[in-house]
Formats: structure tokens, C-alpha cells, sequence
């Protein structure tokens, strides 16, 4: 690929606003949700769309490229945004029948277009497995061409490392760059790792603080050094219940497996429901700034684990309307729904219902 070619996709992809906001003297905001579905994953969906249509292009690729994406909300509205419209590509997201939120399930099944949603009868790790049955088939992978799209693929998490820059640059200007503590709320880990990828690029942050909810898989690592994967526990961040988290391997792999080199400068946090929203409520009475449940893990981490002489950033990964009955009810207030949030819920929910058999999936897909 040449220079002006991935700059283009570059700036492409960064031309979502990430402003930082002060919350209190010496903890702020990477407000994370200015993309078009109101999350920071639409950065990587949008960068890794970009890329495929361009390797598309430039091998002449004349088949279509299908891209199958299972989700419990956040990943698939991204990734059907993301790829809206690209030629050449159909993107299939599969979701757990019920389970998703309405304004997350609006968000995905109102596309058209190269988006179909499949809402299946099952839970979310039923649709993981069926995605993962699909790129095992012989007979599929010769009738079409597939590809995935979940946040272990590098083209996705690598991209929101500008993201870390850009909030340095912003700190920077203000002239409380210095002693700079990053706090991403995590699940599965692609953030917080692009961070940390960012940091091996020379990004001078001080140190990082990984901030769960009550999966606390990665805190227990830090703890002990023993890595022991759990079934996820659902809680009122959802989009961070992961009991398996997909990136610690490449995070371990980073530091060359050593517990020394991670625990150096990576700290972790745990908070249960009860926390989140006693958060929620008093970051909002104390300061006026409304956090959505994952962006309040972040902003209490840096509450509890920030030193002396410190300056705290805290991602806030979703737009507190994203979560609207949660936040509403916890805070007690009304949350401004952004008109582009407004804009998919006025469209037509389409999906195609299926079981959670694999032959049902297969038999679909054998008929596009
Ligand atoms: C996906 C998501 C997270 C967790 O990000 P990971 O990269 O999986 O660690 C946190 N908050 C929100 C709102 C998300 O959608």
C-alpha cells in the first residue's frame, strides 16, 4: 500500500471530533462518541472498511466479500455503519433476539442497503458460534467469500491508537501533559491494547489504568499473574462483560509474557453494579457531567488510583443517551437523544430470524 493512499484513509477515518473535557481539576474526558453510531468502535469499523474496499479495488476483486460480525449490541452498529454503502462488500450481523437494547438494535437492522441483520433465537455466544462455524465450512468458503470483522482483527483495534495521540496533542496544548494517566473502561481489551501499541510507538504517557466492571479477569491477573478466564457476568456496562477477554493474549505477547513488565506501568480497577451507578450519580451532583455506566468505571479508577501531581484521562466510550433507560433512571434525569440517534430509530427495523442451528445459518447463506 502507498503513503498517500493510507494517509487518505487515515484522515478519513479520524474525521470523527474527539474532544477532551475537564470533569473535575485533574481528571477529563476523551469523549469517544462523536462517530455516527455514538461509540468508539466506529473508528476502527470505519478504518478497516476503508481498507478492505481498497485491497478490494486494487486486486480487482470481482466477487463480493461478506462480512459475518456477531454481536451483543455495540460492535455490530459499528461495523454495519462502517461499511454502509462500500461496494463490493455485504456485511451480516447476527444478534441475540431480545437481547440487544432497542436504540442498539435500531442502529443495525434500519441500514438496507449491503447490511443485513440476522436476529437470532439464542444468546450472543450462540451467534459467535455460528459466525465461527461459517468460516470453518469448506462448501460455504467455496459458494462465497468471507471475512470477520470482531475486534481481534488488527485493521480494527490498531486504528484507535490515533486516538491516544490526539488526546495527548489536546492535553499537551492545555499544558497538563506531563504526568498523563490513561484509563480506558475494558472488555475485550482492543482499546486499551492499541494504547498501549501506541505507547511502544513513543506516545509518552505516564501509565495506564484498565478499568473493568465486575469481570475482573484482568485485575485478577495483575494481581496474582495467573490469567483465569471466567463465563461473563452481566452487568450494567454490557458492552465490557467479557469473562475470556479476546486481546490479552497480544497484550502478553507484547511485554514478552512478563506479569514485571505489564504490572510496571498498568494498573487495573473493579466495579459492580451498586459502584457504577453511586458513580454515575456523583460525578453528576458534584461536577454536572453525565456518564454512561462503561465511561463511569473509567472516571472512578482515576478517582481512586490518580497520585499526587497526576493529570487523568478516562475514555468515555459511548454517548450516555446510548443507554438512555439506564442513565435516566440512575441519575434521574432526562438524556438529550443526539438527532442522529433520533434519525435511526424513525427507520424500519428488517431482519431475517433464524434458529441457532448452524444448518439454518449455512442453508441461508448457500441462497445469497
Ligand atoms: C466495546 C466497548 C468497550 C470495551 O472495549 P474493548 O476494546 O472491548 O475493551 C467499552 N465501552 C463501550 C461502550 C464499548 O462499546
Amino acid at each position: 500500500m502507498d503513503a498517500e493512499s493510507l494517509k487518505r484513509i487515515v484522515y478519513d477515518t479520524l474525521s470523527f471530533d474527539c474532544p477532551v473535557e475537564r470533569v473535575t481539576d485533574n481528571i477529563y474526558s476523551l469523549e469517544l462518541f462523536h462517530g455516527p453510531t455514538l461509540a468508539f468502535k466506529d473508528v476502527g469499523a470505519r478504518f478497516m472498511a476503508r481498507l478492505l474496499q481498497y485491497f478490494i479495488k486494487k486486486e480487482g476483486e470481482t466477487k463480493e466479500v461478506n462480512v459475518l460480525v456477531a454481536t451483543s449490541g455495540d460492535t455490530g452498529s459499528a461495523v454495519a455503519n462502517g461499511f454502509l454503502g462500500v461496494e463490493g462488500i455485504h456485511v451480516y450481523v447476527l444478534y441475540p433476539k431480545g437481547k440487544v437494547s432497542p436504540i442498539q438494535e435500531c442502529q443495525f437492522t434500519t441500514l438496507g442497503k449491503n447490511i443485513t441483520a440476522i436476529e437470532v433465537d439464542g444468546v450472543f455466544d450462540d451467534c459467535q458460534a455460528l459466525v465461527k462455524s461459517a468460516f470453518m465450512d469448506e462448501e460455504l468458503n467455496n459458494h462465497m467469500k468471507l471475512t470477520s470483522a470482531n475486534s481481534i482483527n488488527v485493521a480494527r483495534f490498531l486504528p484507535q491508537s490515533f486516538y491516544y495521540f490526539n488526546a495527548y496533542a489536546r492535553m499537551k496544548a492545555l499544558g497538563l501533559a506531563d504526568n498523563l494517566v490513561m484509563c480506558v473502561p475494558s472488555g475485550n481489551f482492543g482499546n486499551i491494547c492499541s494504547a498501549l501499541f501506541g505507547r511502544k510507538m513513543g506516545l509518552p504517557v505516564k501509565r495506564f489504568i484498565a478499568a473493568n466492571n465486575a469481570n475482573d479477569i484482568f485485575y485478577n491477573y495483575l494481581l496474582s499473574g495467573k490469567y483465569e478466564p471466567k463465563a461473563s457476568i452481566q452487568t450494567l456496562a454490557n458492552a465490557m462483560d467479557v469473562g475470556d477477554p479476546s486481546n490479552f493474549a497480544r497484550i502478553y505477547d507484547l511485554h514478552n509474557g512478563s506479569h514485571e513488565a505489564i504490572t510496571e506501568y498498568i494498573s487495573g480497577a473493579t466495579y459492580k453494579d451498586e459502584q457504577i451507578r453511586a458513580t454515575m450519580q456523583q460525578c453528576y451532583n458534584e461536577t454536572g457531567y453525565t456518564l454512561d455506566p462503561h465511561g463511569a468505571c473509567g472516571y472512578q479508577a482515576l478517582k481512586d488510583l490518580l497520585n499526587d501531581g497526576e493529570v487523568g484521562v478516562f475514555c468515555e466510550t459511548a454517548h450516555p443517551a446510548k443507554f438512555k433507560e439506564k442513565v435516566d433512571e440512575i441519575i434521574g434525569i432526562d438524556v438529550e437523544i443526539p438527532e442522529r440517534l433520533a434519525d435511526f430509530m424513525k427507520g424500519t427495523k428488517q431482519s431475517i430470524p433464524l434458529g441457532k442451528d448452524f444448518a439454518g445459518f449455512k442453508k441461508f447463506l448457500m441462497e445469497q
